[in-house]
């Protein structure tokens, strides 16, 4: 598997490399010439649709990776917002409630192709499950360091897993760089969200999306294609569909990939408002999107060009309209967690930077359903089963 930087173009075939000497992340290498030239005629996971990348892929074998994706693209109507059609892609219909299995079900596939039997993650939130998950159906061992100031809840959803868990201390940005290092060191394999292999996984949320439009009646890709964004992994995996579909000759006008960050904590969104292509580090604040707050993204400047080079944009919106619009999803009948819920919230933003138009449709992807996201005063009543009957007076 030859991996490439994206900024430099630079390759090796190091398999346990994840950065190039420039600093920016590796991406497994493209070969149009080795994708299909046709969409699949049938998609149920996410590698119906992985061959399409055209990479150099492992086989999922007949367990857990083998789930992940294959999530529908629902028109939903009632979120129609200023004239935009939009569908939403309910990625927390995979195993551990969100798009994190795709990257993991690559990674934990392509470890065991090797005969590796350690992996690990840096992460308090969706990756963590994914990866301790993945790593309790393979019968691997699994570490996930954490913040040492984890919330009692999170730690109880990835501790059921039954990986080792570790509460990190010191600056956890950090971290995200010194784990993959001693890993390397030490033969276990960190899925960090813009590792190779999970960008790859990752990228089937895109191709997916693309099939899917595909095979409607007009044959178009959507306008625009919106997604959170927080380390640029997943923003990275969409760009490098698009770019695969591009070479291959599957995609006539690619969609413009807009990606949407919590105002609290938003390098990447600040660093596109200042035309900049550098993401600059910032201080960041506390936000219910808590888990695409990432104040230093590791695949940041990566995110930055990829929406430049599609005319999309990166957006930021703030916690009253993530909650607003987390009503909204809740509306039409769909759960999702504030992180997602920054899609539907960032159209407003979009139409006003003209990225987005009447008559335009948009993908957003709801990137996990936040099983531990409630908390909010709710009012109920009250009655007794002698009174059932007066319920409905
Ligand atoms: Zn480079």
């Amino acid at each position: 598997m030859t991996r490439v930087c994206w900024r430099c173009g630079a390759r090796t075939d190091d398999d346990r490399r994840v950065r190039c000497d420039c600093g920016e992340p590796l991406w497994l290498e493209s070969d149009p010439e080795a994708a299909p030239d046709s969409w699949p005629s049938c998609i149920e996971s996410m590698w119906d649709v992985l061959p399409l990348l055209g990479v150099d892929a492992p086989s999922p074998g007949d367990g857990l990776p083998a789930a992940a994706g294959g999530t529908p693209l629902v028109r939903t109507e009632p979120l129609d917002t200023g004239g935009v059609t939009l569908y939403v892609k309910p990625e927390g219909l995979n195993p551990t409630g969100s798009f994190k299995d795709r990257g993991t079900a690559f990674g934990i596939a392509a470890a065991l192709e090797r005969g590796e039997r350690r992996v690990g993650t840096v992460s308090h939130g969706n990756m963590a499950e994914s990866v301790a998950a993945g790593a309790a159906a393979a019968g691997m061992d699994c570490t996930v360091l954490v913040p040492a100031d984890i919330a009692d809840e999170r730690l109880a959803a990835i501790a059921r897993y039954g990986p080792r868990l570790v509460r990190a201390d010191g600056d956890y940005g950090r971290l995200y760089f010194e784990a993959l290092e001693a890993g390397r060191d030490a033969g276990v394999r960190f899925l960090n969200s813009d590792a190779p292999w999970r960008v790859a996984g990752q990228a089937t949320t895109a191709l997916e999306v693309l099939a899917q439009f595909a095979r409607t009646a007009d044959g178009e890709a959507p306008d625009a294609l919106v997604l959170p964004v927080s380390s640029g992994g997943h923003a990275s995996g969409a760009w490098q569909a698009v770019r695969s579909l591009t070479a291959a000759g599957l995609l006539d006008a690619p969609p413009k990939l807009c990606f949407v960050q919590a105002a609290a904590c938003a390098p990447i969104a600040e660093a596109f408002a200042r035309g900049d292509d550098e993401v600059t580090a910032v201080e960041g604040g506390a936000t219910i999107a808590y888990s695409i707050a990432n104040a230093d993204p590791p695949s940041g400047n990566r995110a930055l060009a990829a929406a430049s080079a599609t005319d999309g944009a990166v957006v930021a919106v703030d916690d009253p309209a993530i909650e607003r619009a987390g009503e909204r999803f809740a509306g039409a009948g769909l759960a999702v967690e504030p992180a997602s819920a920054t899609t539907l919230a960032a159209l407003e933003p979009l139409r006003d930077a003209g990225v987005l138009d009447d008559g335009d449709t948009a993908a957003l992807v709801a990137t996990g359903r936040g099983f531990g996201d409630g908390g909010a005063e709710v009012a109920t009543e009250r009655v007794d089963l002698s009174a059932v009957d007066s319920l409905f007076e």
